[in-house]
């Protein structure tokens, strides 16, 4: 009894980041992309793959005219 009188308090996982993507807390013991530099929590993981790919990649239309 005298234990669970404090579990709320220190079973509180500390936060350490905010993700730079979604602004969410990162928590002590919690999993977390870095890429360049960012922190990114893995909820924000495909969105943020997806953002960095659609800025990189270039949309083409296939055509014959690039039929070799
Ligand atoms: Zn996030």
């Amino acid at each position: 009894m005298g234990v669970d009188r404090f579990w709320g308090e220190s079973g509180q996982p500390r936060l350490l980041w905010y993700c730079e993507y979604c602004g969410g807390g990162i928590y002590e013991g919690e999993e977390y992309f870095e890429h360049e530099g960012l922190r990114i929590c893995s909820d924000c993981e495909g969105r943020y793959a997806l953002a960095m790919f659609e800025e990189q990649a270039v949309k083409k239309t296939a055509n014959t005219d690039s039929v070799l």
